[in-house]
C-alpha cells in the first residue's frame, strides 16, 4: 500500500539513523510491536525499559508518514469543543487539550534528558479563520479555552499581528512546539533499550494466534513468537484484524528554499480554517513548509501523481497570497504528500483489537497524530498492566465498530 510520494524534506538530512538488520530467524519476545514510524518509535522507546521487545519495520525506520509530518505540536483538535461535542463531552475535551500541553511537555523532558538534537523548540501556536461565517465559532471556542483556564487570546481585525487577513483567530503563546519529526525518530531510537532487538527490513505478512502466544510471520518466512502485539503501522491495514479503522485522506506540501531575512510574528505555528484547510511554520534553516489541500483517498485510488502535481502549485499560490511580499523570492524545493486519517472525535485508536485482546492497536488520526503518540504510550503501558486510564474509551477500537 502506497502511503508517501515525492522527496520529504525530513529525512534530507546529514544525521541519519544507523541501519538495522533484518531477521533472518525465528525468534520469541513479549511484546512484538509492528511498525517503526515515529509511533512505533516512540512505544519502543517506552517499554523497552522495562520488557523484552522487539520492533521491526518493513522500510527504513522513520521514513514514511511520520517523515512527511509538518510536525506543527498543539493541543488543539482538528475541530473546536463544540463541533465534537457529539463524539466528546466538554470535560472529555479539557481532559485531551492538557494531555496534549503535558505530551509537550514530556518532548521537552526528552530532550532536556537526551539533548536536543531533533530542532525542538516551544512554539506559539495560531488558528484562524478569514470568513466572517466562523466568526461565532472562535469566540465559542475561546470562551470554552478561558472557562477551562487555558492561556489564549482572541485575534480579531484589529489587533492581527500578521500580514493577512484575518477575521477571527486564537493564538496560544507558547502552546504548541515543533521539531523534526524524523530526527526525533533517530533520538528515540538511539536510546531504545533493545539495540540487539530492532528489525528493518522485515514485513510481517501474517498474524495467527496459536493458544496463548500470537505468531508474527515475516516476509522472509520466518517467525516471531509472542505475548502481545502491538500494531503501529500508521494507515497501511494490511494486517489488522479489523480494517477502515479511519477515514484517509492525502495532505500535501511543499518546502520552500531558505529565505534569508523573512519572518512573521513570533514564528509562529500557523493553521486556517478553510476547507480544504493549510498549516505552517517556519523551519530552522529559513525555508518555509507548508501543507495541506488533502484530497479523500481510498484504496482504489492511490496518491495520484497529477492531482498532487496541481496540489502543489496550489499551495505555492495561496502561500504568495498569504506573503506577497515573497513574490520572486520563493522557490519550492521540496514537494511530497502523505496519508492521514481522521475519526470522529479527532482522536488515534489505541487500544486492544476486538478478535483477539493480545493485539493492540497503536495507530494515531487526525492533525495532531503525534500527540496522540506521546499521550498513547501511556494509554498502552496502562493496557498491558490492566491499569484503569480514564481516556482509554476515547481511544478504543470499541468506539468505532
Ligand atoms: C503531510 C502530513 C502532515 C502532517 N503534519 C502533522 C503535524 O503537523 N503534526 C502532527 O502531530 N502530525 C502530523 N501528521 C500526522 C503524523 O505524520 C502521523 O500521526 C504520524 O506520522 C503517524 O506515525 P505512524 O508511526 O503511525 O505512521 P508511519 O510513519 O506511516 O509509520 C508506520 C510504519 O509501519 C511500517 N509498516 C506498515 N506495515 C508494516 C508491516 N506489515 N510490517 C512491518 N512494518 C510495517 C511502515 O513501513 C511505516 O514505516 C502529518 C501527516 C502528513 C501525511
Amino acid at each position: 500500500m502506497e502511503v508517501v510520494k515525492g522527496n520529504p524534506y525530513f529525512c534530507d538530512c546529514e544525521s541519519k539513523m544507523k541501519n538495522y538488520p533484518y531477521l533472518n530467524k525465528n525468534i520469541d519476545c513479549d511484546i512484538l510491536i509492528i511498525g517503526g514510524g515515529i509511533n512505533g518509535c516512540i512505544i519502543n522507546q517506552h517499554l523497552s525499559k522495562k520488557k523484552d521487545v522487539v520492533l521491526v519495520e518493513k522500510g527504513r525506520l522513520g521514513f514514511c508518514c511520520s517523515s512527511c509530518a509538518t510536525a506543527l505540536l498543539e493541543y488543539q483538535l482538528d475541530d473546536f469543543a463544540k463541533d465534537l461535542k457529539k463524539d466528546l463531552k466538554p470535560t472529555d475535551v479539557v481532559k485531551i487539550y492538557k494531555m496534549g500541553l503535558k505530551s509537550i511537555q514530556e518532548i521537552k523532558q526528552f530532550v532536556n534528558k537526551h539533548g536536543n538534537h531533533c530542532e525542538f523548540s516551544l512554539k506559539s501556536s495560531f488558528v484562524y479563520t478569514k470568513s466572517f461565517f466562523d466568526i461565532s465559532k472562535f469566540k465559542k471556542e475561546y470562551v470554552f479555552r478561558k472557562q477551562n483556564g487555558f492561556k489564549v487570546k482572541f485575534i480579531n481585525k484589529k489587533n492581527n499581528p500578521f500580514p493577512f487577513k484575518v477575521k477571527a483567530g486564537l493564538f496560544c503563546e507558547n502552546g504548541g512546539a515543533e521539531f523534526n519529526p524524523y530526527l526525533f525518530c533517530k533520538q528515540l531510537i538511539e536510546s531504545s533499550s533493545n539495540q540487539d532487538k530492532i528489525f528493518e527490513h522485515t514485513e510481517i505478512d501474517m498474524l495467527e494466534r496459536k493458544g496463548e502466544k500470537i505468531i508474527a510471520k515475516t516476509n522472509y518466512g520466518n517467525i516471531i513468537s509472542c505475548n502481545k502485539v502491538i500494531i503501529s503501522t500508521g494507515f497501511d491495514e494490511k494486517i489488522t484484524p479489523e480494517k477502515n479503522l479511519s477515514e484517509k485522506f492525502v495532505s500535501y506540501t511543499i518546502v520552500t528554499n531558505k529565505i534569508e531575512g523573512f519572518s512573521w510574528f513570533d514564528k509562529t505555528l500557523i493553521q486556517d480554517f478553510c476547507d480544504p484547510y493549510h498549516y505552517l511554520r517556519l523551519l530552522p534553516d529559513d525555508r518555509i513548509i507548508f501543507g495541506g489541500e488533502d484530497s479523500p483517498y481510498n484504496l482504489k485510488k492511490p496518491i495520484n501523481e497529477k492531482l498532487a502535481k496541481k496540489k502543489y502549485i496550489l499551495l505555492e499560490k495561496y502561500l504568495l497570497k498569504l506573503f506577497p511580499v515573497l513574490k520572486n523570492k520563493i522557490k519550492v524545493e521540496y514537494k511530497f504528500c502523505g496519508l492521514f486519517g481522521f475519526t470522529d472525535n479527532n482522536l488515534g485508536v489505541i487500544g486492544k483489537s476486538l478478535n483477539d485482546d493480545k493485539i493492540l492497536y497503536f495507530l494515531s488520526c487526525g492533525a495532531n497524530g503525534i500527540i496522540n503518540a506521546m499521550f498513547g504510550r501511556h494509554l498502552i503501558e496502562d493496557i498491558l498492566e490492566n491499569k484503569k486510564n480514564e481516556l482509554e474509551p476515547l481511544f478504543s477500537p470499541k468506539r468505532l465498530l
